[in-house]
């Protein structure tokens, strides 16, 4: 058996998971940024351990997490969405002595969605969780794509406008600043004058409110930009598939069609015969608390 944990932007799942990767028991639970917060995680992820291994032996804990996840010192930095500058992992490793693999979040999730969910069927592909940001892995035949020094292949970095947005990570008019979904709701709250408001209410108001000119405006332009950010990823990588992860799932009915039946007609890429297949992500929270453990 396996520990597969998911540690995201707003919610931190823990999973054990058997020998061909299937989840067996699971739980989640909403976290955000506060003080003191690294001894909150840890303090969770040691009471599961302890629960689990008592009638399982665990080969493996894999941990996938945003931030600069580093396998040498066992500790992840950065975690900028929850502020944690650093999160030590190896009393952990010390105190079970079970091994302990960090990973990056998105290319975790991506992992899963390989291997089991919505990609399964290309050896060419390309996963972008568009969520708070976007994350991105590559696939090119069958495997997953690595850089060496840092996570590499942060496709959501891509720059897609010359002096554009403000993006967290330093540069302007990053993908990210045009395409995080994150961006697109906060848009969307503005223009409809809403605050406090669920994704689930706010899709509602947003479809009630589909012949609002601004509204109708922000969707079509949240499709131009998502076309030139993929024209961009198909010309370097010539994807057979492109799957979507993130909230963009929650909101798909906004998008999705459009998106597909634009990029057939405009054919905004260098080989312009060859549209990639654009699906869905399947395996929704579970992927990254599987791909931590593949
Ligand atoms: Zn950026």
């Amino acid at each position: 058996m396996k520990i597969g944990i998911d540690l995201g932007g707003s919610h931190i799942g823990i999973a054990l998971i058997n020998e061909i990767n299937v989840i067996v028991e699971k739980n989640e639970m909403d976290i955000e940024k506060r003080e003191n917060i690294e001894n909150e995680i840890l303090a969770v992820i040691d009471y599961y351990i302890n629960k689990f291994k008592q009638n399982n032996q665990i080969e493996l804990i894999g941990i996938a997490s945003p931030g600069n996840p580093n396998n040498k010192d066992l500790c992840i930095s950065n975690i900028v969405n929850l502020g944690i500058k650093k999160l030590d992992l190896s009393n952990i490793y010390h105190k079970y002595n079970i091994p302990i693999k960090l990973k990056n979040d998105s290319k975790s999730a991506g992992l899963a969605e390989f291997k089991y969910g919505s990609l399964k069927k290309y050896k060419d592909a390309v996963f972008l969780c568009l969520g708070t940001g976007i994350g991105s892995a590559v696939f090119l035949n069958g495997n997953l794509l690595q850089a060496n020094k840092y996570v590499g292949f942060e496709l959501g970095h891509i720059i897609i406008e010359r002096n554009g947005e403000q993006c967290n990570c330093g540069k302007k008019g990053c993908f990210e600043t045009y395409c995080a979904m994150k961006r697109f709701k906060e848009k969307a709250k503005k223009i409809l004058n809403i605050t406090n408001i669920t994704s689930e209410e706010l899709l509602e108001e947003i479809k009630k409110n589909k012949n609002n000119e601004e509204i109708a405006k922000l969707i079509d332009e949240y499709i131009n930009n998502l076309i030139i950010g993929l024209s961009n990823v198909i010309d370097i990588f010539e994807p057979e598939a492109i799957s979507f992860g993130g909230s963009f799932v929650y909101f798909k009915d906004l998008f999705y069609e459009k998106l597909v039946k634009e990029m057939h007609k405009r054919r905004y890429t260098f080989n312009k015969d060859d549209v990639p297949e654009i699906v869905l992500a399947e395996l929704q929270n579970d992927a990254g608390m599987i791909g931590a453990v593949i």
